[in-house]
């Protein structure tokens, strides 16, 4: 017998559950392209999205994912032959790293390995070593869907600016905004990405590259940027069409038009703790069912740990038994482990993750965990007693005190 019937719920760290509001703003007729309601909304959309990136900046927006985004950063700034610094803490960074090869941009790697986030120390140092300025850009992935790890990003500004260093700051935030505290402008990134499938609780489809004008600096100057990715039209459209470079993603918009409406409803600072506090319930169950038997989170420290995604450790076969038994049996779809090979497991299935970004509250956590102890014992997965009702008290705490980094008050002041 199976329990799965009901509504299903889809926990994998992207795509994200899909709110029946925006679901809702995107079942209708095709709008005109050209003029009236459509265009009047995207114009009203831009201070809506900067503000949810905190930045003054400027927004480009690209009928791609988050792919798409890691190219059109690279495109804008960054010539073929010129290098670029990746910091890696999981498989996201080493396909930034692969995307900028294939673009023909020198790429040096910085691996902090799965388990620690960027040492701003050791990106400090690495580039008090480059005198002549070869490195152009620095690429940090805010939080690793793959190992869950979250950098800090201001702390590798700070790093740029103690070694008197020029390249610009890119931090892809597709995991984290939205959920994680970001603040592009008070934290000194150039660029910062995201997609539209993850906090945005969009579908996929929508990349966004936002960045400020030193970054601006850097695309004047280039030799040549190909003309889909050029974000100067975008972020300066002297007609509808230049917005998207073509056909704008019509239902695409109206979805984030409602997505965004829910958002700064809620509050990015209410998101954040939001996020925060499920985060907790999640990591406060996992310890306990960790206490007997094999169960892991793959971040040690929970400052260094995402508050959207959450990388486990179970070990083979069990990680991929556990994801078909919460599936088939209860209607829960966990996460696979992604770039998490080990010796003794090539495919990586000890791993699996919780995706609990956007669109997702107390008692989708608590019934997910609820499901993920049953699985535990119905495939006989040894395990401490207790996870649930641990996850429970968290909950009923609330969200008092525990965003890991602070709100900074001026900028709450600025930003609501
Ligand atoms: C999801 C994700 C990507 C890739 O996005 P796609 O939309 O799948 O191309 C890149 N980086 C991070 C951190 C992500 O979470």
């Amino acid at each position: 017998m199976s329990l799965a019937q009901g509504r299903p719920y889809l926990a994998i760290p992207g795509p994200s559950v899909m709110p029946d509001a925006v679901l809702r703003a995107m079942h209708r007729a095709s709008p005109n392209i050209y003029e009236g309601e459509l265009t009047e909304m995207v114009a009203g959309m831009v201070p809506d999205l900067k503000r949810v990136a905190r930045t003054d900046g400027h927004v480009a927006i690209y009928i791609t994912n988050g792919h798409g985004t890691w190219e059109a950063a690279l495109a804008n700034t960054v010539a073929p032959g010129e290098t670029v610094l990746v910091c890696a803490t999981g498989r996201f960074g080493h396909g930034w790293a692969e995307m900028a090869e294939a673009m023909g941009i020198e790429v040096e790697i910085l691996d902090f390995g799965r388990t620690a986030p960027i040492d701003p120390e050791r990106l400090r140092a690495r580039l008090a070593e480059d005198a002549g300025g070869a490195i152009k850009a620095v690429l940090a992935v805010h939080v690793d869907t793959s190992s869950s790890i979250r950098s800090d990003i201001a702390e590798c500004r700070r790093a740029l600016n103690e070694a008197g260093h020029g390249a610009l700051l890119m931090a892809d935030c597709i995991a984290s905004l939205a959920c994680d505290r970001f603040e592009m402008d008070l934290w000194g990134a150039d660029i910062a990405i995201t997609a539209s499938q993850k906090g945005l609780m969009v579908p996929p489809g929508l990349g966004f590259v936002f960045f400020n004008d030193r970054a601006d600096a850097v695309r004047r100057r280039m030799p040549r940027v190909s003309r889909y990715w050029d974000w100067s039209p975008r972020a300066d459209p002297q007609m509808f069409y230049q917005y998207f470079g073509g056909t704008a993603p019509t239902h695409h918009l109206y979805g984030l038009r409602a997505a965004l409406d829910m958002i700064h409803a809620e509050g990015m600072e209410a998101i954040w703790a939001r996020h925060a506090t499920l985060a907790r319930a999640i990591w406060t169950a996992v310890d306990a069912w960790g206490g007997e038997g094999p169960l892991r989170l793959n971040v040690a420290n929970p400052a260094e740990r995402s508050h959207a995604v959450t990388a486990l450790r179970i070990g083979a076969p069990h990680g991929a038994r556990l994801r078909a038994w919460t599936d088939e049996q209860a209607g829960v779809t966990l996460g696979i482990g992604l770039g998490m090979s080990e010796e003794g497991d090539p495919t990586g299935t000890g791993f699996f993750r919780f995706g609990h970004m956007g669109h997702v509250n107390a008692h989708m956590v608590l019934g997910m965990l609820g499901t993920v102890e049953a699985g535990l014992a119905a495939l006989g997965v040894p395990h401490g007693a207790g996870g649930v009702s641990a996850a429970a008290r968290i909950v009923a705490e609330g969200t008092g005190a525990v965003l890991s980094t602070p709100a900074h008050p001026q900028e709450v002041a600025r930003w609501g």
